[in-house]
């Protein structure tokens, strides 16, 4: 009988603990270790600010998990040891003879050293109910989406942003009184995707008249003052600034033997297997050279962990990740496209961006109710 533990209760945790649940012989157990109970898709934050539907009514319970034969203990993780499978937690310690590690990406501010008044971190739930106050105030001036750094999770996410805020403003009658401005360090709006896919997001933002300033590294945003500095000395000022975090390792991840370059895992990126046996990594908390950060990724990955745990269990047939995927990418009026393909291919990767439509809105919405049902019994 083997105790096969996962940690992370997100898209890849939970991804990986049913498939192991669904797969192997009931006499093996599965326990899954999170420091949240809850789970939400990361796009409901986005629908949430602009007032399309409350966070909490997309969110499911992971102690629902014990009603498909997993173990769920909500608990702080603070030590890994990868040789010994050994997990240091606030619960106490917890030996495993399998490890899934799916811990996720922390939000990072990089080089800015706070955010508070109207400057505040996007991605942070918290932050939500001053945004939707701040947002609710604005009648005129500059709203500035800056991404802080890369990677970041979701690259499609300040875009996405971008389109929805600009959709609110004109609904309130108050977009010709604001600018909307996005900047990026990258050259271009989604350079993992290709050239093509960037200068089609850039055309879609043009068109409705939202600045985008691309090679923007930023240095220093002044809550005093309001202004976001760049390197090369440009500035901008803004009346509201939603800024993208950059992800980081999270600390219990890039304390632990683990931690290769950055302090990412950096697993085999077609069976997820680290350097240490019977010890499997998926998700945000790994860095495998062209896959975005999000969510689909953190499933495929998570899944794969899975299989291959049941290989080495029962002899099945060991699984492979080919580097398909997807990310959605939303604009107003309930349509989106979404950008598609693998992210393995060589010399770049093969992604198309289809045009949006209300059938990929549908498709999006059909993704996360999905996998709150399957997962959590929503
Ligand atoms: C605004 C926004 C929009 C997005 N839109 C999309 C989208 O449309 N499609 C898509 O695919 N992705 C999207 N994403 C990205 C997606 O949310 C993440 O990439 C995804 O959640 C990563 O999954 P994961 O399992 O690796 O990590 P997570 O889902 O972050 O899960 C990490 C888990 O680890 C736990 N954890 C971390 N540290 C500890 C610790 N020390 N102790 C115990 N537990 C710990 C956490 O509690 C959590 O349960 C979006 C993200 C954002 C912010």
């Amino acid at each position: 009988m083997a105790h096969i533990i996962v940690l992370g209760g997100g898209f890849g945790g939970l991804a990986a603990a049913h498939e192991l649940r669904r797969e192997l012989p009931e006499e093996h157990r599965v326990t899954l270790l999170a420091a949240e109970d809850w789970f939400f898709v990361g796009f409901a934050k986005l629908w949430d600010l602009v007032g399309i539907r409350p966070l909490g009514q997309g969110a499911g319970q992971l102690a629902a998990l014990e009603d498909y034969g997993i173990r769920f203990v909500k608990a702080r993780i603070t030590a890994i040891d990868p040789e010994s499978r050994r997990v240091e937690t606030s619960a106490g310690s917890f030996d495993a003879d399998f490890l899934v590690v799916a811990l996720g990406a922390v939000d990072a501010l990089g080089k800015v050293e706070r955010l508070d008044g109207a400057a505040h971190d996007l991605y942070d739930p918290d932050a939500l109910p001053a945004m939707r106050g701040d947002l609710a105030s604005l009648d005129s001036g500059h709203l500035v989406i800056p991404v802080l750094g890369g990677p970041y999770k979701c690259p499609p996410a300040p875009y996405e942003a971008a389109f929805l805020l600009d959709d609110h403003l004109r609904q309130r009658g108050v977009r010709e009184h604001v600018e909307v401005v996005v900047t990026t360090p990258l050259p271009t709006t989604l350079p993992a995707a290709g050239q093509e896919v960037s200068n089609m997001v850039a055309r879609a933002l043009a068109e409705r008249g939202i600045e985008l300033r691309t090679q923007h590294v930023v240095e220093a945003i002044d809550c005093e003052t309001h202004t976001v500095s760049f390197a090369g000395r440009a500035t901008l000022d803004y009346t509201l600034a939603l800024a993208v975090p950059q992800a980081a390792p999270p600390p219990v991840v890039a304390e632990s033997p683990l931690a290769g370059e950055g302090g990412w895992i950096w697993p085999d990126r077609v069976t997820a297997r680290t350097s240490f046996e019977g010890v499997y990594a998926a998700g945000d908390c790994t860095a495998v050279e062209a896959l975005p950060k999000a969510g689909v990724f953190a499933e495929a990955t998570g899944r794969v962990a899975a299989r291959n745990i049941v290989a080495e269990l029962t002899g099945a047939d060991p699984a492979c990740y080919d580097g398909s995927g997807y990310c959605f990418l939303e604009f107003p009026e309930r349509r989106a496209s979404a950008l598609e393909g693998n992210f393995f291919t060589e010399p770049t990767p093969e992604v198309h961006l289809a045009e949006p439509d209300a059938e990929t809105y549908a498709r999006k919405e059909a993704f996360e109710a999905e996998r709150l049902h399957e997962w959590l019994g929503v």
